[in-house]
């Protein structure tokens, strides 16, 4: 095993002091708070939430079967993206390497920290290309994003091929599964203990309704997870998110619900698609969007959004030509959209 986190840290954060709120000296509960500068008015907000986010990460390592110190939450999962870059990436040095296409923030946050961006294509089905994901990587590369299900195709990742790179690829090798909850695979957090370069990444934003909040989970080894600890804001997850996310975490039966009816329909508009003369294919997804490839997407595009009607233009991107991303919707939205396909 190549892998050596102590190795990968940044140099310069091994020796960091982090911040240390005033909440963190005093453990305990006391009657007065004189300690942190608060306005002692009560305004229901007027005194700093937890930092360490307590309560909310024992009911996520409940719910997903970690332990408490293999969770990260971070103000969206954008946060532990920008997190990573910056506690393992030297700028200017270092590398990242992100399989194309897939979600942009990997590249955007690599390039805010001046890291440089190694890509690679996935295969025409949007699966790994292990070979030359292996010729691509250096000893700079400190971090492999892989997001499974992937967007904007929507396929899951060969799971073969994720254990491999677990095992060959010296740096950390991100699995983002924001969409994991519209598949039947459990994901890869089981695997947490097997591989201790293994950092997953999942949401509040999709399945769970709560994109509103901003609620990214992170898991991985306990030291990942105190490295990233370490260089957060020390109030990166405000109290009313904090509280949100305890209350609705405890309607999974609510969030399964919405998942059944989403994948349901995803379903039922595939088919329906695939009527339509302009639908040239539409791609297998496992995840609550369809990507497909469309005669004439870009204008398609232009005359929805006319209507009143919003897709995700990806017909520039890498193995996507021609071809929109749709989010499956409401049954009222998805048939608003197939009736107004049918017109153009
Ligand atoms: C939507 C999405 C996220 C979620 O980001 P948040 O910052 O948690 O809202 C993460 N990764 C991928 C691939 C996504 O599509």
């Amino acid at each position: 095993m190549k892998f050596d986190l102590d190795k990968l840290v940044r140099y310069h954060l091994k020796k960091l002091t982090p911040y240390s709120s005033a909440r963190d000296d005093f453990k305990g509960s006391a009657s007065v708070y004189l300690d942190a500068n608060e306005n002692p008015y009560p305004t229901d907000y007027n005194r700093y939430p937890d930092p360490h986010q307590r309560k909310l990460k024992e009911k996520i390592s409940q719910i997903k079967k970690v332990s408490i110190e293999q969770v990260f939450l971070g103000n969206g999962s954008d946060e532990p993206i920008d997190l990573l870059i910056r506690a393992f990436c030297e700028p200017a040095r270092d590398n990242v390497l992100i399989p194309q296409p897939t979600y942009g923030m990997y590249s955007v946050s690599a390039e805010i920290n001046a890291v440089t961006i190694k890509t690679i294509n996935l295969t025409t089905d949007f699966d790994i290309d292990l070979e030359s994901t292996r010729k691509t990587w250096d000893e700079n590369t400190k971090l492999l994003f892989l997001c499974s299900p992937n967007n904007p195709s929507g396929n899951l990742l060969s799971v073969e091929k994720i254990k491999t790179l677990l095992v060959e690829f010296a740096g950390l090798v991100i699995v983002d599964e924001a969409y994991i909850d519209f598949t039947s695979y459990g994901g890869f957090v089981p695997l947490l203990n097997q591989f201790p370069n293994l950092v997953i990444l999942q949401t509040l934003s999709k399945a769970w309704g709560l994109a509103n909040i901003r609620l990214g989970m992170c898991f991985a080894s306990k030291e990942i997870v105190s490295i990233l600890d370490k260089i957060k804001p020390p109030y990166n997850i405000n109290g009313i998110t904090q509280e949100i996310a305890l209350k609705s975490l405890d309607h999974t039966a609510r969030k399964d619900e919405w998942v059944a009816d989403i994948i349901r329909e995803r379903e039922l508009a595939k088919n329906e698609l695939l009527k339509l003369p302009v639908v040239k294919k539409v791609f297998p997804s496992e995840a609550n969007f369809l990507l497909v490839k469309m005669d004439g997407a870009k204008s398609i595009y232009k005359k929805l959004a006319d209507k009143g009607i919003v897709l995700r233009d990806r017909s520039n991107v890498i193995l996507c030509d021609d071809c929109l991303r749709i989010t499956i919707g409401t049954p009222a939205e998805n048939n608003e959209l197939l009736s107004e396909l049918k017109r153009i």
